[in-house]
């Protein structure tokens, strides 16, 4: 008998359709606000000050995929973005399972009131100092929620759903230089796109959801200093709710130029809820609707190329001379470049805030190499400042002037980069799931 399954798994294994068995993993990664200076990142113009309170709790979901031979974590976190200091922390206390950078792939949802944690003082001059201990506690309680996931693994059916929330988003790139677009015939674009993956239990349970989606998590203001995982946490918990005895996980898309556009409400926390209540109830039905299969199949591909040259605008050079040194000091030269393939879907995590265009162009290029379901995944990994493209460069604006920091060409680069990297991930089987589906 024992023979009998080896042979059978090195013929799995040869075909590269092992079975998929999953896992998943919660880990509570807030802050204690009363031991710890804790400032929150995302708005500059909080200079620094510490959180004083906590709103509602951050969290860590672990996804452990495994077909026998592969495994990966995806880890979604209720943060701004996540560093490379972060993910070390989390890869070196998994070596139990032997993962590694290219196994664990991190996606913050980029809430603007979770923990400052950036060691270069670049990021600290904007978001103030931390305390390294609060990082080593969040990466210790991940590492336990990864190695939970991958001790409860059983067999998993997948499958897939696309929506739309019209009306939610807005670009914020419009209203300035409107002459030049108009002569230029340019138009906003936005994604309205709702995606949900399902992984169920083989009697059909729902194990775990992951929704994509791109927008700011920038309904609470700069004038919060309460702790909080913003819109996405509710996503998150309101489908938990929906989906009793799941964990549900957050991606952000190509969010760079996409705001939110939330119902009215008393004050901002309140706006908060109804947008993010608004978003789970249009996934919900998406992912009650969604019939899982097994025989999904996973693969990854991860590079770190050297970027383009550090390269400031002219106007940022202007206004922010005093920056210079230590963002030059500060900016990494290589970046994670993460790709994901998960049955018909694949991550693509980009280490920043792809404007939308970006996203598009990511996707478009991965369409070409065969995948059906490209979805870029912004703030993967690291974070190396919004990605643009030559268009939008030349309308200047904050998201070029503030946080652009390797020239008009990234955008081009990271498609051109991640279309490469696609390539080696087209397996014999990514044409014959399509065709079967
Ligand atoms: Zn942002």
């Amino acid at each position: 008998m024992k023979n009998l399954s080896l042979v059978l798994l090195l013929l799995f294994m040869a075909a590269g359709v092992g079975a998929l068995d999953a896992g998943v993993g919660v880990a509570d990664i807030t802050p204690d606000v009363s031991a710890y200076k804790v400032p929150l990142a995302g708005y500059g113009a909080r200079l620094g000050r510490p959180a004083t309170g906590v709103r509602d709790r951050l969290y860590a979901k672990v996804l452990f995929l495994t077909d026998g031979a592969r495994r990966m974590a995806l880890i979604t976190v209720d943060l701004r973005s996540s560093t490379p200091e972060f993910k070390e922390q989390i890869v070196a206390k998994t070596a139990a399972l032997g993962m590694t950078l290219d196994t664990v792939f991190v996606a913050a949802s980029h809430t603007h009131a979770g923990p400052s944690m950036y060691p270069e003082r670049f990021w600290q001059m904007q978001f103030g100092a931390y305390d390294p201990a609060i990082v080593e506690q969040m990466t210790s309680a991940i590492a336990d929620a990864v190695l939970e996931a991958a001790s409860a693994t059983t067999p998993a059916r997948m499958g897939h759903a696309v929506g739309s929330a019209d009306g939610f988003t807005r670009n914020r790139r419009w209203g300035y230089n409107t002459e030049q677009r108009e002569a230029n015939n340019e138009t906003p674009v936005i994604d309205p796109r709702l995606t949900v993956l399902r992984f169920d239990d083989l009697d059909g349970a729902c194990r775990a959801l992951v929704v994509h989606f791109a927008a700011h998590p920038t309904i609470v203001g700069a004038s919060n200093l309460d702790i909080s995982a913003e819109w996405p946490g509710v996503v998150q918990r309101a489908l938990e709710q929906a989906f009793p005895g799941s964990v549900v996980l957050f991606l952000n898309g190509a969010l760079g130029d996409q705001s939110p556009v939330a119902p009215a409400g008393d004050d901002e926390f309140e706006r908060m809820e109804r947008y993010g209540e608004a978003i789970a109830e249009l996934a919900a039905p998406l992912a009650a609707a969604i019939e899982t299969q097994e025989g999904a199949s996973i693969a990854i591909a991860h590079n770190t190329p050297e970027l383009p040259p550090l390269t400031f605008p002219e106007e940022a050079a202007r206004r922010f001379a005093a920056f210079k040194d230590a963002a030059e000091a500060a900016l990494p030269r290589r970046a994670e470049l993460h790709l994901l393939r998960i049955g018909p879907a694949v991550l693509a995590g980009l280490p920043g805030e792809p404007l939308l265009a970006v996203g598009q162009a990511v996707e478009q290029r991965l369409e070409r190499e065969g995948f059906t379901l490209p979805l870029a995944v912004g703030l993967a990994n690291d974070y190396i400042g919004y990605i643009v493209n030559e268009t939008e460069y030349a309308h200047g604006g904050y998201e070029v002037e503030s946080r652009s920091y390797y020239g008009p060409g990234l955008g081009a680069f990271m498609a051109e980069q991640i279309a490469a990297i696609g390539a080696a991930l087209r397996p014999d089987n990514v044409k014959s799931e399509t065709a079967a589906e």
